[in-house]
């Protein structure tokens, strides 16, 4: 902690990974001996760096811009960029950390990284975006590349956000490097399914818990927060899957509609016009909007999948889960939800699966796209969709049989974080001490 002040969202990511290391450690003394906790916590290479840019009124704007590179032992840094006015290095630290692990899980050749900016990319023009989007790249060209450091999208960064960034770097590079980043145009580099594989990826997974119970999404009433990337597509594939969603949020606050949300409307307001998710209640005269996003979670539901943002359910909102009888609840966003909810939950024995697990079917279908570039060769979309549902079974699969085998049956955090703490310890030790 007084090695890196002030990074509270860093301490508790990693807290809950020791936490759940210590049966590891009683088993295997050696990982102790050769320094790998000491290692593994530190950045391999932190880099924080100017991004000016001149907005429409002629003005010069400065923000900051990070990438930090954590850890390599697996594969080139991989992880997404996040273009939000709370970012500063503590949140991109604990979203490195816990990309480490949930990349190991994925079983593709990725090591953990993250970056991001301070900037507010809401109520800019496009070309506002597109300025800042050349600058932040004119300086992190250097430090990325195919086999270096592959960024991709997060909060604030979507197609948009990546082709100008893509852009900027051939621009500079000289060079059609598809695959420095991922979550590209279907025209040019990107994959097919990658843009629905978060959200898809953490139904596939809640389903497979499901399954193992003798259960399914058929006829679940479920609640989903966020109504971005990720919350869009999971409520897609609920809805495929025959359950029925009936809450969706922004920061401004929900949307109820008791009979079943209407996606195109969402994905109208939020996709195309940018807009704010109070604006379906004007469409939609049954559904209600209360401006209280955190109020989702006391919402009587079968299922709850937090796809917004860190720290978005607390213990009191897990309290009135468990009230409310939730079967499950699937984290899609990154640490969604508080130590003290996921403890209410576990303790409560209601099904629940970590961001580190449940969300990597984003990454995973990132390095499906980066494998697809190194072929020069783009896979149809049914192709990429069974290549994602299968990691996640075998994801599930991988995380609730180490929870067994340490003595933990049904504790996924546990499983997620000694799988994939002892995939990238291995890969350290067999690499040496650097
Ligand atoms: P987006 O920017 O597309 O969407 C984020 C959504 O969350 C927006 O609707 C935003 O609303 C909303 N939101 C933000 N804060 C709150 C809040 N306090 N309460 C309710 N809603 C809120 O981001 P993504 O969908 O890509 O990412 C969401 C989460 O998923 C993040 O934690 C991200 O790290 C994680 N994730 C994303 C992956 C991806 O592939 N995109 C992969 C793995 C994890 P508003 O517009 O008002 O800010």
């Amino acid at each position: 902690v007084s090695r890196n002040p002030n990074e509270p969202e860093f301490h508790q990511a990693v807290k809950e990974v020791l936490e759940s290391l210590e049966v590891v450690f009683d088993k295997h003394p050696e990982y102790e001996e050769l320094g790998i906790l000491e290692r593994i916590v530190e950045p391999e290479r932190q880099i924080m760096f100017r991004v000016p840019w001149v907005d429409d009124n002629g003005d010069v704007q400065v923000n900051r811009g990070f990438r930090i590179e954590f850890n390599s032992v697996l594969g080139p840094y991989k992880g997404g960029l996040r273009f939000h006015p709370s970012v500063y290095d503590g949140i991109i630290k604990f979203l490195g950390f816990e990309q480490i692990f949930k990349n190991a899980l994925t079983g593709r050749p990725i090591g953990g990284g993250k970056g991001g900016s301070d900037f507010n990319p809401k109520g800019k023009s496009d070309g506002e975006v597109m300025r800042f989007c050349q600058s932040f790249m004119t300086e992190l060209c250097r430090h990325i590349g195919p086999n270096t450091d592959v960024p991709a999208g997060d909060i604030g960064v979507g197609g948009r956000e990546i082709g100008y960034m893509f852009g900027q770097y051939k621009r500079i590079k000289n060079s059609f490097d598809a695959g420095v980043l991922t979550g590209k145009g279907l025209g040019w580099g990107g994959s097919l399914a990658r843009t629905e594989a978060t959200g898809y990826g953490l139904v596939y997974i809640v389903e497979e818990m499901l399954k193992d119970n003798a259960d399914s999404f058929a006829d679940k009433t479920v609640v989903i927060s966020g109504s971005g990337n990720v919350s869009i597509y999971a409520t897609e594939k609920v809805q495929q899957l025959g359950g029925k969603v009936v809450a969706v949020s922004d920061s401004g606050g929900y949307v109820y509609d008791p009979e079943g949300i209407k996606l195109d409307t969402v994905k109208r307001i939020k996709e195309v016009e940018r807009g704010r998710i109070k604006e379906y209640v004007k469409e939609h005269p049954f559904a209600e909007f209360v401006a209280d996003s955190s109020a989702i979670w006391m919402i009587d539901c079968d299922i709850a999948l937090p796809c917004a943002t860190q720290n978005e359910l607390d213990g009191e909102s897990a309290k009135s889960l468990v009230a409310n009888d939730v079967i499950v609840v699937g984290e899609g966003a990154n640490m969604p939800c508080t130590p003290e909810a996921v403890e209410i939950l576990q303790e409560s024995k209601i099904g629940f699966i970590p961001g580190k697990a449940a969300n990597a079917g984003g990454v995973a279908t990132s390095a499906l796209e980066m494998t697809q570039n190194a072929m020069w060769d783009s896979w149809s979309f049914e192709k990429v969709d069974a290549k994602l549902e299968k990691i996640m079974v075998d994801i599930y699969k991988i995380i609730s049989t180490t929870a067994k085998e340490y003595g933990k049956p049904g504790d996924l955090v546990a499983g997620a974080n000694i799988a994939g703490f002892l995939k990238v310890a291995n890969a350290m030790i067999n690499q040496g001490v650097v």
